[in-house]
């Protein structure tokens, strides 16, 4: 995660935007030329393997591996975790209603490229990654204070912002629909009854049938190690204890 953020974000400035979401939506509109794309060659690899991910796991290689705001807030979430901040558990209910504020802002964020383009870069600033990352926090304080708000947040509540707000992370999360794999491996027994991989996903992203929302998933294999140990996939536990009991993988 450091290396993401200092290398990747801070010295390499790869972090992807949604003002370059934007930018290409707006030159397709209007005819022009890509070419900018090209003044940002390392910005412009990144792309390309956030879209190869979406085809093999959907929006968690991006979100998950290569984005260093996500790396700040996982950073800032073990920091807490380390000094024994209380931590705040999203209840299930207000989880699955907050997970679409981020399509809706996406889709705000593109109306007002449209309607009020003079709006555009004012709106575009929810994400707080040209604050952060771009300009390391060197900014007016206000900008400062917002981001440092989404820090503090993410301390108490895990990546409470990738989760509910990011309109980036809503593109990925579109762009993860080009996945053709099923890669989480899942057994006949997850989700009924074995609830143990969606209580231990931090991202939400196993719903109660067992089954995984991939738009949520940032694959941080905390469910794939569960399934591939003996000592904590729960069906294995029993079948080791009593084999007749045991049903094979789906
Ligand atoms: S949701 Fe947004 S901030 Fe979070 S990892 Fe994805 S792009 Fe980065
Ligand atoms: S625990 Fe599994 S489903 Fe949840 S985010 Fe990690 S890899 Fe994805």
């Amino acid at each position: 995660m450091a290396f993401l953020v200092v290398f990747l974000g801070w010295w390499g400035q790869g972090q992807l935007s949604i003002v370059t979401v934007i930018a290409t939506l707006r030159a397709a509109v209007d005819g022009e030329s890509f070419s900018y794309l090209l003044y940002d060659p390392f910005s412009l690899v990144i792309w390309a393997i956030a879209i190869f991910g979406f085809v093999l796991w959907g929006r968690g290689l991006f979100c998950g591996w290569f984005c260093p705001f996500g790396a700040l807030q996982e950073i800032s979430h073990y920091v807490a975790r380390g000094l024994k901040l209380p931590e705040v558990k999203v209840s299930d209910r207000l989880d699955q209603r907050l997970k679409y504020l981020k399509y809706v802002l996406l889709a705000s964020l593109l109306s007002v490229v449209f309607i009020w383009p003079a709006y555009t870069d004012r709106f575009a600033e929810i994400e707080p990654f040209k604050t952060a990352i771009t300009v390391y926090f060197m900014r007016e304080w206000y900008y400062v204070a917002y981001a440092g708000f989404w820090l503090l947040l993410g301390a108490v509540v895990f990546k409470g912002f990738c989760r509910y707000v990011c309109p980036l992370g809503a593109v990925m999360a579109l762009g993860g629909l080009l996945r053709r794999r099923d890669w989480v491996a899942r057994r006949a027994e997850c989700g009924s009854p074995c609830q143990l991989c969606r209580v231990k996903c931090n991202y939400g992203a196993i719903n109660q049938t067992g089954k995984i929302a991939y738009s949520e998933c940032f694959q941080c294999l905390d469910c794939v190690k569960i399934y591939d140990s003996e000592k904590t996939c729960v069906p294995l536990i029993l079948e080791a204890r009593a084999p007749t009991r045991g049903k094979k993988p789906t």
